[in-house]
């Protein structure tokens, strides 16, 4: 556990120091100038050339940081497992502890990935459905499960990724924080009228014109365990309200994360390297794809494709 107890951070602060003689000193009036690297609310934003990797590591190492991730493959979704798994070992806080969780109605689909020391793959069994809408939404019930039952006291931090998703470039400890959210590629320019909130008055996932800081995406989130479990649990009782009142948000568990960041702001932002989108065209400001959302054939994957 990191919990800040003087000896950890004793060990902390002197690590630091000892690499504090090996690394270019930060300048103050150098830096990234093309995007913002803090937001209005003091969180910083994560891009490349913001950060040094080494030095992060260094000071989450002697912490024995645990990190879980979660990732669901329901029905043709197993076959991106691979994939992810394997590029997963290559670039996600490789050196560090890490449960993978893979949420699946197929176990015996799951690829048999080489898992690094420290590391941990576990599956476990979830329903099918006949409706992606509804495997979506109930992804914030399963990760409110989760942490209840076996995370909290155990690992510090989760991060909840989509399967249709590959990492290219390192994703590590400058991700952690508390609430972690990534803003979506595909509107980070743009203004508040065009970012795809819900809109609707009776959804509980409804944004008003003047309302939002950013969009972020329903495909990668996390933070702390704690913080993560209020923001599952929260989605889960809004969607499930809403249901109630046969209303869907427009995107699902995603309109609600939207809504919940809006009025619980993000202690850290990832920008849209950590959730590229492989049909979006590359901008200048993204200098490493780090994680990416894959083409797909929605017809062959979903099982109710015309929705
Ligand atoms: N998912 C799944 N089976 C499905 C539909 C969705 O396992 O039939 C999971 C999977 O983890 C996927 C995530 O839900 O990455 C989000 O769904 P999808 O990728 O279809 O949504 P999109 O991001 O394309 O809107």
């Amino acid at each position: 556990m990191h919990l800040m107890n003087t000896k950890h951070v004793t060990v902390t602060l002197l690590s630091a120091l000892l690499l504090g003689q090996r690394y270019e000193k930060p300048s103050v009036v150098k830096g990234r100038t093309d995007v913002i690297t803090v937001t209005p609310w003091l969180a910083p934003v994560i891009w490349e050339g913001t950060f040094n990797p080494a030095l992060l590591d260094s000071i989450y190492k002697p912490q024995n940081v645990s990190i879980a991730a979660t990732v669901f493959s329901v029905g043709k979704y197993t076959k991106f497992l691979k994939d992810f798994l394997e590029t997963a070992e290559q670039h996600f806080f490789v050196g560090f502890n890490v449960r993978m969780y893979v949420f699946t109605d197929r176990p015996e689909e799951v690829p048999q990935v080489k898992m690094a020391a420290g590391r941990e793959l576990i599956v476990r069994l979830v329903p099918s459905s006949n409706r992606w809408q509804e495997i979506s939404a109930r992804r914030m019930e399963i990760i409110q499960k989760l942490i209840e039952e076996e995370l909290v006291d155990q690992i510090d931090y989760i991060f909840c990724l989509d399967v249709d998703s590959l990492f290219h470039a390192r994703w590590g400890t400058e991700s952690l924080g508390e609430l972690v959210a990534v803003i979506h590629p595909g509107y980070f320019k743009s203004e508040r009228r065009g970012l795809d909130y819900e809109r609707r008055p009776a959804s509980r996932a409804c944004m008003a014109a003047d309302e939002g800081d950013f969009y972020y995406c329903g495909g990668a989130f996390g933070g702390a365990v704690k913080d993560v479990h209020l923001l599952a649990k929260t989605c889960r009782e809004n969607f499930e309200a809403d249901a109630k009142e046969n209303i869907e948000a427009i995107w699902q568990e995603e309109s609600h994360l939207n809504r919940y960041m809006w009025l619980n702001k993000p202690s850290k932002l990832l920008s849209p390297e950590y959730l590229w989108q492989d049909m979006v065209p590359r901008e200048p400001e993204i200098r490493v794809v780090r994680f990416s959302g894959i083409i797909k054939n929605y017809q062959d994957i979903r099982p109710n494709f015309s929705e």
